[in-house]
């Protein structure tokens, strides 16, 4: 296939993108297989009435299984191989016992979604769609990217550009699972080249994403858009399926994000979780400068990621764009009711240059 058939779109990157998403741009090119391709053609054998236990324990030899046909560059001996059950099907079978007792999300509500309850993200049991189309705006390597908008989130951003999404002011859909892997072979017809699950947030919806993602024919890489805010349990069943997990750094410390977004713990949380997902996934992080929060999270974010993280093992995007919304626009937040200045750019972008960090500026 060809990077994109009816838009002029990109195709010369960064080096730190060839190195970190190597493997991304193999598969862009036909030259190698998008994970969701692998874990289908994994055998297992289990019973969905096994204990929580007993299928984690399944989950991880398969898993283990599948690293090692990947780092032995032996996967193309299994794809297309359908088994009866999959290690797919026993992710799907893992989320279903984790959304009857919710935690997808360290907001851990321990609800009962399958049975009607809803927690903090107020997301009920099946995929509520927003809206669907290919997306020219994200980063130069990822778009166009088949992008799929779902209502909820377990964050309370009082500046989202998308809050009529994630705070459930705008309706939805739900929509059968083989017409949206539908969309989504159809959009890779037409050169997206990914399928970018979006939001709101993707989180809570881990359960369904599954049952799309089996459904879904074209080798199409898979993004999970996320906030960093899932469970270790949650990256696990993501491992193996997604191959792009972004990751937003949005605050450096406890205060800023229980008062912006409404969460407890973010910096543990945020932070163990970006650590634990490097040589798992190909990792895209974002910090969107925040007027008046420099020294309070961006710098915070970047000295971190510069002690704690090889510089080949991510991307990160430093964004500029922000821009009031949502409560800010209501007078809520006078510190964030401007864009941020050229100081505070050119400061950000300059520690990152300093500290030596993997970064590109775009949007
Ligand atoms: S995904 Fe929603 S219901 Fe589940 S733990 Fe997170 S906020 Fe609670």
């Amino acid at each position: 296939m060809g990077f994109g058939d009816f838009m002029e779109v990109s195709t010369e990157f960064p080096d730190v993108v060839k190195l970190v998403f190597r493997k991304y741009l193999s598969v862009l090119e036909g030259k190698d297989y998008p994970l969701h391709y692998v874990v289908k053609s994994i055998e297992v054998e289990f019973k969905p009435d096994d204990s929580l236990r007993r299928l984690w324990q399944l989950h991880d030899v398969a898993l283990q299984e599948m690293w090692d046909l990947i780092s032995e560059q032996r996967s193309g001996e299994i794809i297309g191989l359908r088994p009866k059950q999959s290690l797919l099907d026993l992710k799907i079978c893992i989320a279903e016992n984790i959304v009857r007792s919710c935690h997808f999300c360290e907001n851990r509500c321990r609800v009962n979604r399958f049975a009607g309850q809803v927690g903090k993200c107020r997301c009920p049991y099946r995929v509520v769609v927003h809206s669907a189309f290919t997306h020219y705006g994200e980063e130069s390597f990822v778009s166009p990217s088949f992008t799929i908008f779902t209502l909820g989130c377990n964050f309370h951003c009082v500046y989202c550009q998308n809050w009529r999404i994630s705070q459930w002011y705008d309706e939805g859909t739900n929509l059968d699972y083989s017409y949206m892997a539908y969309l989504v072979d159809e959009a890779f017809d037409r050169g997206a080249r990914n399928l970018n699950l979006y939001g709101g947030e993707p989180t809570p919806w881990i359960h369904e994403w599954l049952k799309v993602i089996k459904e879904i024919k074209k080798p199409i890489p898979i993004l999970f858009n996320s906030n960093g805010y899932f469970t270790p349990e949650a990256q696990k069943i993501l491992e193996g399926v997604v191959d792009i997990m972004k990751i937003d750094l949005k605050y450096g410390n406890d205060d800023c994000a229980r008062k912006l977004s409404g969460v407890e713990n973010y910096w543990d949380i945020v932070t163990r979780n970006t650590k634990a997902c490097v040589g798992k996934f190909m990792l895209l992080l974002r910090h969107l400068i925040l007027p008046n929060h420099v020294e309070c999270c961006s710098e915070k974010i970047l000295k971190w990621l510069s002690q704690e993280i090889e510089p080949d093992k991510y991307v990160l995007n430093i964004m500029t764009q922000y821009q009031p919304e949502y409560r800010v626009l209501r007078g809520e937040f006078p510190e964030l009711a401007r864009h941020v200045n050229k100081d505070e750019v050119e400061k950000v972008v300059k520690l990152a240059k300093d500290l030596g960090l993997s970064y590109i500026v775009e949007r």
